[in-house]
């Protein structure tokens, strides 16, 4: 999708082995690749299992509460549609029910608000392993993204007060 209905943003581009996980999160639901042979989650999708090799795939849905791994703070130059918001964090989440499995997302600052602008949480009081949870965000039409929500005490705090 080069998409002029995007507003500028980048949007998903999903190949063959994605492409479900993309129908699952418009449908508002995290799912990650199962080895239906070893049980092995795995991300990003792909057809072969990475510890046993077999080819069977099952998609587990997963709970969407996860931690803060890293983050960087995008800065310019950015294209036109993201450089507005700027400074802003990207995450790195690690799932809870599926350790050692990272996404990559924006955050916002409540589960309450998954179209929040990129730049809603204040960067500075980000900390590693603050509790995150999967939130969903109409990108454009038929185009769905998670975002991660901050939770718990923290997203008070890396929300920087901001009303929620
Ligand atoms: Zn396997």
């Amino acid at each position: 999708m080069t998409g002029d209905d995007s507003g500028g943003l980048l949007l998903p581009w999903p190949d063959a082995d994605g492409e479900p996980f993309w129908q699952y999160v418009r449908r508002g639901e995290l799912r990650v690749q199962c080895c239906t042979d070893c049980g092995l989650r795995r991300f990003p999708p792909r057809p072969c299992c990475p510890r046993c090799h077999g080819f069977g795939t099952r998609w587990d849905l997963v709970s969407g509460r996860g931690r803060l791994w890293s983050f960087v703070v995008a800065h310019p130059p950015l294209l036109p549609a993201y450089a507005a918001q700027a400074p802003y964090p990207v995450a790195l989440v690690e799932l809870d029910d599926a350790p050692g499995i990272r996404l990559v997302g924006t955050l916002t600052p409540s589960v309450r608000r998954p179209d929040a602008p990129l730049d809603a949480v204040d960067t500075a009081r980000l900390r590693i392993g603050a509790p995150v949870q999967v939130v969903y965000q109409k990108l454009a039409p038929g185009v769905t993204v998670p975002r991660w929500a901050l939770t718990g005490s923290a997203d008070r705090a890396a929300a920087g007060g901001r009303p929620g």
